[in-house]
């Protein structure tokens, strides 16, 4: 039966299938990582062909890149850029280092999970994970938004004491203004 609810269903429908071959990415080059990113894009792998390419400002991205090992110095910053970027938005971790802390584990100046502080939807794993990853990684959250499933976004608004708690135990010179959604 044609109704509203089936009507809005239709159009989550072809929003997602627009979003997710537009992916537009912020690399924020945070590790060692970053160097398989011009190789993803550029012709040998050609993410282009997915749908997938660069952004040059947070205001205009939909995906932040966060590619390797995070200073807490820097996740200052990339909270900040996320938090600048307009919905829908996702992230993807990029390297062991996002998941674990990797080689840096125990490293007194980075954060070893990111997703304790922004909302990760897809990780690849790897140190450092090559272009083939990547472009499955994309594919992954492709699939997500296609699903209507990829909720990081919402997720955080959701939880924000929750990040923001977090965010402030590692992160002690804090000092802009809370988000206002
Ligand atoms: S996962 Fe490996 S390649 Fe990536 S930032 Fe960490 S140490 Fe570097």
């Amino acid at each position: 039966m044609y109704n509203d609810k089936n009507k809005q269903k239709i159009v989550d429908i072809i929003k997602n299938a627009a979003r997710k071959h537009s992916l537009w990415v912020l690399a924020y080059g945070t590790g060692c990582g970053a160097i398989e990113v011009p190789a993803t894009m550029t012709s040998r792998y050609d993410a282009e062909r997915l749908g997938v390419r660069g952004a040059a400002t947070p205001r205009q991205a939909d995906v932040l890149l966060i590619t390797g090992y995070l200073t807490v110095k820097t996740l200052k910053r990339v909270i900040r850029v996320y938090e600048q970027m307009q919905d829908p938005k996702y992230v993807i971790g990029f390297g062991s280092c996002t998941i674990n802390g990797g080689m840096y584990f125990d490293s007194y100046n980075t954060i070893n999970q990111l997703d304790l502080y922004l909302p990760v939807d897809v990780y690849i794993s790897g140190c450092m994970p090559r272009p083939e990853a990547v472009l499955e990684g994309f594919g992954k959250l492709q699939e997500l938004i296609g699903k209507g499933v990829a909720n990081g976004a919402r997720q955080y608004k959701d939880n924000l004491d929750y990040y923001r708690e977090n965010q402030k135990k590692v992160i002690k010179n804090w000092d802009f203004q809370d988000y206002n959604w």
